[in-house]
């Protein structure tokens, strides 16, 4: 399948003549082919008018028929092939099975979104029936559902070229509530969006989508993304990227003279506990298994677990032996893009040059231009407490463990923490009263709180929780993983009074075959 370097505007190919870009090897650095558009200010005008006129007939639509469209997204994602694999290899320097995987996760989605549809559930639907004789006064017929904001942008993500990008979880999301999309294709991957955006072009053309409901823009530089974050019609943002960037699209927005929300998905560390009796019964274990959470796909991984807490002692000990033994032999990686390697690189030098942190291991010399070296440094909780700047994220394979003399200290080191994504505790019955003292302090830490498992693998589910407060998110009452992420997307009206034809089906006094509460009780 040949690349073309169109955007996609509304369903329609469209080449610019100007100065383009090309892809980057993520492995050796060279340039590949082809040449990719760089939109115009009046390609951003034309993908947010095409995106507001889709809107009220998308929106609209019955569920069942945007349900079918997603599920075409699916397919002809599938349908794309080795192609689309091998493309993203390239541009990503990630692996082969790890793409499909993400392939798979990306279709699945999708199909999971359709059933939310299908369920209803996510309407909220409430129906209060009036009471004409209540005393002092009558009480009026009032009912609710959930209705899409409007155009969404979304952001693709660097580190997951299919499941977090152009038909990624964002998109699929505010896909399913009723908004149109247009994507901001990441730089790092122009071709892999290309193709994924004649899957969704193909899609919505076979299943009759009005043709605005989705364009791909691309631009290197911020103007392009700023433009559509301050364009009036679009009502809300998805973003997966760096604090930087996220916090500048949520300052863009904010100021905005009718401000909108931003879904950032932006910096955590994810930290994991070591509980004492699990220590003293899998230390060694433990060491691998850590190791193997950290160097998973170089590090690029928002669940990657950048922290480790545990108390002082020989148990302790041994767990370092372990993990420093499994760092060593942890082959070394190609990185995401060479900015994302320099960031790293950059972030292991500063750990390395800090006098209060130790470096226990370092993992096989780099191969490449782009190859990252998976790195475990230490330091005490005393220090951590004098100076918790080091808890800044450092994208990549690289984890600090904090070395604390007691429970006391430890709980001081986690109230100095940032927001995060996890918070994983490992341990044993024994550890359950420690424990018991740090679910509450975690629970306002985290968005997903996991026992004796890694952070790293994120099931696509309905009771995911993929965010946490700020800067893991910009916004922790949300998540981007799972069915839940449909609310970010979507916001509550309700109707008093309305007479039954002026209704939404979903309201009306027969219902839609969806749950609903009505008069305070659950019902069909
Ligand atoms: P990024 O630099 O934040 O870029 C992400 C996207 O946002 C790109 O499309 C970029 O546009 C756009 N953008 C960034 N700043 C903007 C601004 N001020 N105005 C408008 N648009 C803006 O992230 P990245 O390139 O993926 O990776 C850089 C760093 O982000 C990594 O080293 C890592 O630290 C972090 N990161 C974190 C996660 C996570 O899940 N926590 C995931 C990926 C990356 P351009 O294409 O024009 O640059």
């Amino acid at each position: 399948m040949a690349l073309t370097g169109e955007l996609f505007i509304a369903s329609k190919r469209v080449k610019r003549d100007g100065e383009g870009f090309r892809a980057v090897a993520a492995a050796t650095g060279a340039e590949i082919e082809p040449s990719f558009s760089v939109a115009t200010a009046e390609d951003v005008e034309a993908a947010c008018a095409a995106a507001e006129a889709a809107f009220p007939i998308y929106s609209n639509l019955p569920r069942e028929e945007r349900a079918k469209f997603l599920e075409a997204i699916a397919d002809e994602i599938e349908a794309l092939g080795d192609a689309l694999v091998e493309r993203a290899m390239q541009e990503s320097g990630l692996p082969q099975a790890r793409l499909t995987g993400e392939r798979g996760r990306t279709a699945g989605q999708l199909r999971l979104f359709a059933k939310e549809l299908r369920l209803g559930e996510y309407l909220r639907v409430r129906v209060d029936h009036a009471i004409p004789d209540r005393q002092p006064a009558p009480k009026p017929d009032l009912r609710l559902r959930m209705v899409p904001l409007g155009p969404v942008t979304v952001f693709g993500a660097s580190n997951f070229p299919l499941a977090f990008s152009v038909a990624g979880g964002d998109t699929a999301a505010a896909l399913a509530a009723g908004c149109p999309v247009i994507v901001k294709g990441h730089s790092a991957h122009p071709g892999t969006s290309e193709l994924v955006a004649g899957a969704i072009t193909r899609a919505a053309e076979k299943t009759g989508m009005p043709a605005g409901v989705f364009s791909l823009i691309n631009g290197a530089g911020n103007s392009v993304g700023s433009a559509l974050v301050t364009d009036p019609r679009v009502k809300a943002v998805g973003f997966t990227g760096s604090r930087g960037g996220g916090t500048a699209l949520m300052k863009l927005a904010q100021n905005r003279p009718v401000p909108i929300p931003v879904y950032a998905e932006m910096s955590s560390i994810n930290p994991v506990f070591l509980m004492p009796g699990a220590l003293a019964s899998r230390a060694e274990a433990l060491g691998k298994a850590f190791v193997a959470s950290v160097t998973m796909g170089a590090g690029q991984f928002c669940t990657n677990p950048g922290l480790v807490l545990a108390l002082e002692g020989p148990d302790l000990d041994r767990f370092v032996t372990s993990a420093s033994e499994a760092m060593c032999g942890a082959p070394s990686q190609v990185m995401l893009t060479p900015g994302i390697h320099k960031a790293y690189t950059s972030g292991v030098a500063r750990w390395a040059s800090a006098p209060a942190l130790k470096l226990l291991a370092e993992g096989q010399e780099p191969q490449g231009p782009t190859s990252g070296r998976a790195a475990l440094f230490t330091m005490t909780g005393a220090d951590f407490i004098a100076d918790p700047s080091h808890a800044e994220e450092v994208f990549g394979a690289a984890s600090l463990l904090v070395r604390c003399a007691s429970m006391d200290e430890l709980l001081k080191v986690v109230a100095l923490l940032e927001g995060q994504l996890t918070a994983t505790l490992h341990l044993e019955d024994s550890d359950v009263e420690l424990a018991a003292r740090l679910l509450p302090v975690l629970e306002r830490l985290a968005g997903r709180i996991l026992a004796n498992g890694w952070p790293t693998g994120v099931e696509v589910t309905d009771a995911m929780v993929h965010g946490g407060p700020f800067p893991a998110t910009s916004d922790g009452r949300s998540t981007s993983v799972g069915t839940l992420a449909i609310d970010r997307f979507l916001r509550p009206v309700s109707y008093q009074d309305l007479p039954e034809a002026l209704l939404p089906a979903e309201l009306r006094e027969a219902g839609a075959g969806i749950p609903r509460r009505v008069d305070g009780k659950p019902t069909l």
